[in-house]
């Protein structure tokens, strides 16, 4: 997981918040302010958004939608619209049903802020340290490969989502992050990572630089999305994080441990 670094509040908010008798509302203005904030990631699996997902339940349509917005400390538990509206407690979230689990329909297949509903994390995604925090399996050939593991609290393991499949059911998996889908989407960063670093090494020897440039790719918003700027009503083109960079990223620091660099 990589830090969520927050931006000032859009003016447009702002003035939400302050008009008589307002409460939270998921407004096309702060829409856009987190989204380009988190260069059109989710704040937990790091996935692009805006996406759509097919939400499977009994007896219901599937659902598109293309993103969430999430209060970390749950909504729920805020008391006055003001605390509903703080901006510092929002942000974007992925639709949370990436993939459907047969035998396993509604809430064991989702994750991310639809999954946490209610629920509290009990770590702090806008700490800065935060990605010092967990570590991933990138070997593919491991039977938890893809997955996210807390490095210091069994405790936390639980919230983010352990691999067993008897957990996909319980709601201390407060966020469902090792659902299988996610694992394998993971998977193949860490996989166009290994084949563009087998290709580099036929035409010259991996060095640092070449891994340090890498890890800027992913580090950076090096990407970009359409999306439809709620100022001007255009489709334009906004910076983006390249989607899963976490494991990326951790994956490539240790790379450039074993080359001496840090
Ligand atoms: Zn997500």
């Amino acid at each position: 997981m990589e830090t969520v670094n927050k931006g000032p509040e859009p003016q447009a908010w702002a003035n939400h918040r302050q008009t008589p008798g307002a409460d939270y509302e998921a407004t096309s203005e702060l829409k856009f302010s987190l989204l380009t904030q988190q260069g059109f990631t989710c704040a937990y699996c790091g996935r692009r958004i805006p996406c759509i997902d097919r939400q499977f339940h009994d007896n219901k349509e599937p659902r598109a939608d293309r993103m969430r917005i999430e209060h970390v400390i749950p909504r729920e538990t805020l008391k006055t619209a003001e605390k509903r509206m703080i901006y510092e407690n929002l942000v974007a979230c992925c639709p949370g049903a990436i993939g459907y689990i047969p035998s396993k329909k509604g809430f064991a297949s989702h994750h991310c802020d639809l999954r946490k509903g209610s629920s509290e994390i009990h770590f702090d995604i806008f700490d800065n340290n935060l990605p010092a925090y967990f570590k991933y399996v990138t070997n593919s050939k491991s039977q938890n490969a893809g997955a996210v593991i807390h490095v210091n609290s069994h405790d936390l393991q639980v919230e983010i989502g352990n691999t067993d499949r008897n957990s996909l059911e319980s709601d201390s998996n407060v966020l469902n992050l090792n659902h299988p889908i996610l694992r394998i989407n993971r998977m193949a960063i860490i996989k166009a990572i290994e084949q563009k670093a087998i290709a580099e090494s036929k035409r010259h020897s991996l060095n640092a630089t070449w891994w340090k440039r890498l890890l800027f790719h992913f580090e950076s918003m090096s990407e970009n999305v359409k999306y439809i700027n709620p100022e001007t009503g255009n489709e334009e083109r906004f910076p983006a994080y390249p989607a899963y960079r976490a494991i990326a990223c951790f994956y490539i620091r240790k790379k450039l441990r074993a080359c001496g660099a840090s």
